[in-house]
C-alpha cells in the first residue's frame, strides 16, 4: 500500500476512536483537572505533544490527529485551501491564554496534586453516556464545518490548541541542535509542474519553498505527500 493510503488510513482509524479519545485531547478537561489538582490524560498527552515535536515537528497532525481525520474527510466535499498569513497566528493567541487559564486552575487548585490518567473517563472511554454525545458531535461539527465553508484543515491552520505544542517542540529542538525529522529538497531537479502544491493538505506553497531552497514551516505537517507527488523525487525525508 502507498504511503499516503496508508496514512489516511491511520488517521481516518484515529477519528473513528475519537469517541474514546476525545477527552485526552481536550482543551477543557485539562483545565476542569487542574482546578481538582489532577495531572489527566489530556495534560500528558499534551506534554508528549511537545515532546514529539522536538524530534518529530508535526507528524501526528499527519498520522494520528483524530480531528486531522475529519478534517481530511471534508476534502471530499472541498478541497480547496483556506486564506494564510496573519489568520495562522490566531493559533498562538488563543493558546498562550489558554494556557495561562490552565496555569491559574493549578494555582488555585481545591486539592493536592495527584495523577489521574483516566480523569472524567469511564474505564478510559471519553463519551460513556448520552450527553458526552452532545459535546462530542459540537467538535466534530467545529472541525468540520469551517474545512467545507473556509477551506480543507482550517481549523489546524487559525485555532487548534494543540498544534503549538509542536510547534514550539520543533522550535526547541533546533534550539537544542536535536536531529528532527525534516524535508530536504534538491532544488535543481525541480521542473515547476506544481503537484507538490496541488497534494499539499495544509495548501502550502511548496514549489516557492523549494526554489527558494527553505523547506522549513511550522505549517508543514511533514504528511509526505508533497514527497509522495512529485514526478522527478525532488523531495525527501530527512533526519537532520
Ligand atoms: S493542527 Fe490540531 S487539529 Fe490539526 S491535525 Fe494537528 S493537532 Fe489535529
Ligand atoms: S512536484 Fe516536484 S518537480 Fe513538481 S514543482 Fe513540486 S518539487 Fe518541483
Ligand atoms: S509541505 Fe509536504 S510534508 Fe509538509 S504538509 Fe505539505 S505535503 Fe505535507
Amino acid at each position: 500500500m502507498k504511503r499516503q493510503n496508508v496514512r489516511r488510513l491511520v488517521i481516518i482509524s484515529s477519528m473513528l476512536l475519537f469517541p474514546i479519545t476525545i477527552y485526552y485531547l481536550s482543551p477543557y478537561v485539562i483545565i476542569q483537572g487542574a482546578l481538582e489538582g489532577i495531572i489527566n490524560g489530556s495534560f500528558i498527552v499534551f506534554c508528549a505533544l511537545l515532546l514529539s515535536g522536538i524530534f518529530l515537528g508535526r507528524l501526528f497532525c499527519a498520522y494520528l490527529c483524530p480531528a486531522g481525520g475529519i478534517q481530511e474527510c471534508a476534502t471530499l466535499i472541498q478541497d480547496k485551501g483556506p486564506k494564510q498569513g496573519w489568520k495562522n497566528n490566531i493559533k498562538y493567541v488563543i493558546w498562550v491564554f489558554w494556557i495561562a487559564g490552565v496555569i491559574v486552575s493549578f494555582l488555585f487548585r481545591s486539592k493536592e496534586l495527584t495523577v489521574d490518567f483516566f480523569y472524567m473517563t469511564e474505564y478510559g472511554i471519553s463519551i460513556a453516556n448520552i450527553y458526552g454525545y452532545i459535546i462530542y458531535y459540537g467538535i466534530i461539527l467545529l472541525f468540520f464545518v469551517p474545512a467545507v465553508l473556509a477551506g480543507k484543515r482550517t481549523m489546524c491552520h487559525y485555532i487548534c490548541w494543540m498544534a503549538p505544542f509542536m510547534v514550539i517542540g520543533s522550535k526547541l529542538g533546533t534550539l537544542l541542535h536535536i536531529k528532527q525529522l525534516r524535508l530536504e529538497a534538491k532544488k535543481e531537479s525541480c521542473v515547476k509542474c506544481h503537484a507538490c502544491d496541488k497534494a499539499c493538505p495544509m495548501s502550502l506553497k511548496v514549489t516557492e519553498k523549494v526554489q527558494a531552497g527553505n523547506m522549513r514551516d511550522s505549517e508543514c505537517i511533514l504528511c509526505g505527500a508533497c514527497i509522495d507527488g512529485c514526478p522527478k523525487k525532488v523531495i525527501a525525508y530527512k533526519m537532520k
